[in-house]
């Protein structure tokens, strides 16, 4: 098996790296933490390759683990939130989507001049400009990743828990 890193990995880890950076430099003024999962209030599609990643992720757990997951998967999660957030956690944490990876910092939307992040961070005003994710640049990025691995349907993260119950 080759021990080069999927794009898709890297581009996830990179946006890992933005937000990691952006929250150690802004402590004071960021409250995302563990235990917050505002932003998992949501009904998502991702590109195929990024579920493709959560299967894999899931077929490398345990027999324990897939059963523990399964179990959890089983019950009901609250209205209006992702099918993969349990206890206001998330339950594919390791292998979550890029959108997951950078909600809560400032993302920039260049062509409308749109710089977004979280109502309860940066309550002091806007965070300097070289600390902006270009959300654009990341969308590009992500369906290049997606096309040239031939893997650029959607799926929805619902479609992706029902077929994972079953697998
Ligand atoms: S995949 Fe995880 S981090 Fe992303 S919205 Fe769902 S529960 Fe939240």
């Amino acid at each position: 098996m080759s021990s080069l890193k999927k794009p898709i990995v890297s581009l996830q880890e990179n946006a890992s790296g933005f937000f990691d950076k952006v929250q150690n430099k802004y402590s004071a003024q960021m409250k995302c933490t563990e235990g917050c999962a505002k932003c998992c209030y949501t009904d998502i599609s991702v590109f195929e390759v990024e579920s493709e990643n959560i299967k894999e992720w899931f077929n490398s757990q345990s027999d324990e683990k897939k059963a523990e997951l399964k179990s959890l998967w089983q019950t009901p999660v609250n209205a209006g939130a992702c099918a993969f957030l349990y206890n206001e956690s998330c339950t594919v944490y390791e292998a979550r989507p890029i959108i997951c990876r950078t909600q809560g910092a400032p993302l920039f939307v260049q062509s409308e001049n749109v710089l977004d992040y979280c109502p309860l961070n940066f309550e002091a005003g806007d965070p300097p400009k070289e600390d902006w994710l270009n959300l654009e640049r990341l969308n590009t990025l992500l369906s290049f990743a997606a096309s040239t691995s031939g893997q650029d349907k959607r799926v929805r993260l619902k479609k992706l828990k029902e077929f994972l119950l079953k697998a």
